[in-house]
């Protein structure tokens, strides 16, 4: 990868995009036309012998015509307005997390929209649903997960419309899977049905109490139902049988609701889901959504890097068990939405090892909305790892040992979510849940057990039956297949691995480490001006600033200087987007994500005055209880473009320091 001459880096990106000046407008085009006309053919082909129901003659009605006329208008209309729309694709935008799109994923959509498959089922859907759960594999292989079926456990994993929804069904998953027990214990208590001892519990069910029930592993109560289930068909009718699985259902959390679930098993806290304090703001509202009361939501402190503090994990936990509260999964971020920051995914995985052991368990999520297609750097085009010092060669920094053990512990996680509308260059409406075991399906489906089926086929058609029927077993119900054969063509053309989609996802890594390295220049710029300061060395491809003018003292001071630059850089109501230089983004660190050497290291580093940095916000004007942040992501592949004349990072620091002197001045 560094061997490549970054003018050989340009040549083997340029078929990927519609380019900056759409450079690539002929290939679109053509492919866009030559595509439709082949949709123009399908649907000729499909009973040709029917007479056209549109006639030449109508086509030449006045309301014909004024129909066309009044399309036409508002099309335009809409274009006219589409004007003034955030330019993503160009490298001068550098604020969220979106730049231009690759081409195969972009056709591919705009393509199958004419085709409008819906896959909530295959009877919907044919083509484009068998696609989804190939994407699906792809992902989970890219992770490091099995996805061979005759192999336990095998993942499984499909398209959503974003990383929020992924979210939500990873929570939705888990309390499926971790309160079942609970509900079968009763039942099977209830009606003096006692199997004995249990080869998935190494125990009889009734040994349990609810809080060993609510803390057995995902892969145990996946055996346990299996197993419990067997049982009652071996020593019951199959009417019987059924009753009973039905009597389960009734008895679930779902069932219930979590009120007067928790009500009667007094013997458990209440249920909460660990996060970082740097999660993105779609967990709270998971535990909103799910009833689950966001405030049981507990927020774990970071580092000095931003990454999850395994240390303040270790006592969040110590506390659940003290307080008996089941702890429903531990969230880990790979790739935080604000500083692109790796949490340990390797701790988390250690940490519930060790509280496995002392009856604590708890399931680990990742939120890779951002950073999950990075994994794909990681990975050997036989799906292995690549070694770290391999990996080492291509790039200045990355990753740190910290990050590499992160992304090789991926495969330990129970599900990930992933945003191909994110670092997967598709089109908006694309996320992805994938889950390390797709027996946890069994607990989300509303159809009577099929074990007892006499006549039922293996394990293996019977996922694949399931799936078929997607809509049943995912959060979502209609949903656009056209989005799933964008991300199935792109990781088509470029495979999930180093050397395919792994390399453009590396530029972007490079990018920020050239804009990292950089940064000293612009800091010498800006000398007796103000004092640039990156406040958290970045992980990936995500970096903030903090600029302080030179002289001042004052916290509030500087956030209101910060967000007059921003103005500068932002989508703002009014503002002409074509006359911007460049687009920016801010977030702001408030005090309480900041351990006291954190925010006395920053403080200082700035030369700020220690009193200004408060924990509240008061009412006073040199205090402040957050730092105000730029926020670069540096996502377009095309931002250090230095051999065709035009480095896009160099010419942004240029204008970030010219700025700065024109507001100071
Ligand atoms: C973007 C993001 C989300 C939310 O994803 P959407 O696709 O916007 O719904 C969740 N978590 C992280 C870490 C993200 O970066």
């Amino acid at each position: 990868m560094k061997d490549k001459t970054p003018d050989q880096r340009l040549t083997w990106l340029s078929p990927f995009f519609l380019g900056t000046y759409a450079e690539n407008d002929d290939l679109l085009e053509k492919l866009v036309v030559e595509l439709m006309r082949d949709h123009v053919y399908w649907r000729r082909n499909i009973h040709p012998e029917d007479p056209p129901l549109i006639s030449e003659l109508d086509r030449h009605s006045p309301e014909y015509l004024e129909f066309v006329a009044e399309m036409k208008t508002q099309l335009h209309g809409l274009t006219a307005r589409l004007k003034n729309s955030v330019p993503f694709f160009n490298p001068r935008y550098i604020g969220h997390m979106a730049s231009d799109l690759l081409l195969p994923g972009l056709i591919a959509q705009l393509v199958t929209t004419l085709y409008n498959p819906n896959n909530v089922t295959d009877e919907a859907a044919p083509v484009t649903l068998s696609l989804e759960l190939e994407v699906g594999r792809q992902l989970a292989t890219m992770f490091g997960y099995n996805v061979d079926p005759t192999v336990e456990p095998c993942a499984w994993g499909h398209i959503t419309s974003g990383g929020t929804l992924a979210n939500d069904e990873a929570l939705w998953y888990f309390r499926a899977v971790r309160y079942w027990p609970l509900a079968a214990a009763v039942v099977m208590a209830r009606r003096g049905r006692d199997p004995g001892r249990l080869k998935s519990l190494g125990a009889a069910l009734a040994d349990l109490d609810d809080w060993q029930l609510i803390n057995l592993s995902l892969d145990r109560v996946i055996a346990l139902r299996r197993e419990l289930l067997a049982w009652l068909g071996d020593h019951l009718d199959s009417a019987q049988a059924r009753k009973l699985a039905a009597e389960i259902e009734s008895q679930r959390v779902e069932a219930q609701g979590i009120a007067e679930f928790h009500a009667r098993h007094p013997g458990l806290g209440t249920p909460c889901v660990l996060v970082p304090v740097t999660a993105h703001y779609s967990w709270e509202k998971a535990l909103k959504l799910l009833g689950l009361g966001s405030a049981n939501l507990v927020s774990i402190a970071v580092t000095e890097r931003m990454r999850m503090d395994a240390d303040a994990l270790e006592l969040a936990l110590e506390q659940a068990q003290a307080d008996r509260r089941p702890v429903l999964a531990v969230i880990g971020v790979l790739g935080t939405t604000e500083y692109g920051s790796i949490d340990p995914i390797d701790d988390l995985v250690a940490a519930r090892q060790r509280w496995r052991r002392q009856g604590l368990d708890f399931a680990i999520h990742v939120d890779a909305a951002w950073g999950g297609y990075l994994a794909s750097i990681f990975r050997d085009s036989d799906g292995t790892l690549v070694s770290h010092q391999d990996l080492r060669k291509g790039f200045r920094h990355f990753p740190s040992n910290q990050v590499y053990q992160a992304f090789a512990a991926l495969r330990h996680a129970d599900s990930i979510t992933v945003d191909p509308h994110k670092l997967g260059f598709v089109p908006f409406g694309c996320g992805a849940y994938i889950a390390r075991h797709r027996g946890m399906t069994d607990f989300i489906s509303q159809k009577a057990a099929y074990v007892f089926d006499a006549e039922s086929a293996s394990a293996d058609t019977e996922y694949e039956r399931r799936f078929r029927n997607l809509g049943q077993y995912i959060l979502e119900g209609s949903k656009p297949g056209a989005a799933v054969a964008g991300v199935w063509v792109s990781h088509r053309v470029l495979p999930l691995d180093h050397r395919h989609f792994g390399r453009l996802c590396g530029e972007t890594i490079r990018n920020c480490e050239y804009f990292f390295d950089h940064i000293a220049e612009l800091r010498e710029a800006l000398a007796g001006t103000a004092r640039v300061v990156v406040p958290f060395e970045p992980d990936t491809n995500l970096v903030c600033l903090a600029i302080n003018p030179e002289g001042n003292r004052s916290l509030a001071a500087m956030n209101r200087f910060g967000r007059r630059l921003y103005d500068q850089l932002s989508v703002s109501a009014g503002a002409d987007l074509r006359q911007r230089e460049f687009f920016g983004s801010r977030t702001l660190v408030h005090r309480s994500a900041l351990t006291q050497a954190v925010a006395d290291r920053l403080i200082a580093e700035l030369a700020l005055d220690p009193a200004s940095f408060v924990a509240e916000s008061e009412d006073d004007r040199h205090q402040a209880d957050s730092i105000f942040l730029l926020r670069h992501t540096l996502m377009n592949p095309w931002l250090s473009g230095q051999s065709r004349g035009m480095n896009y990072l160099d010419r942004y620091c240029r204008h970030l320091a010219e700025l700065i002197q024109r507001l100071l001045a």
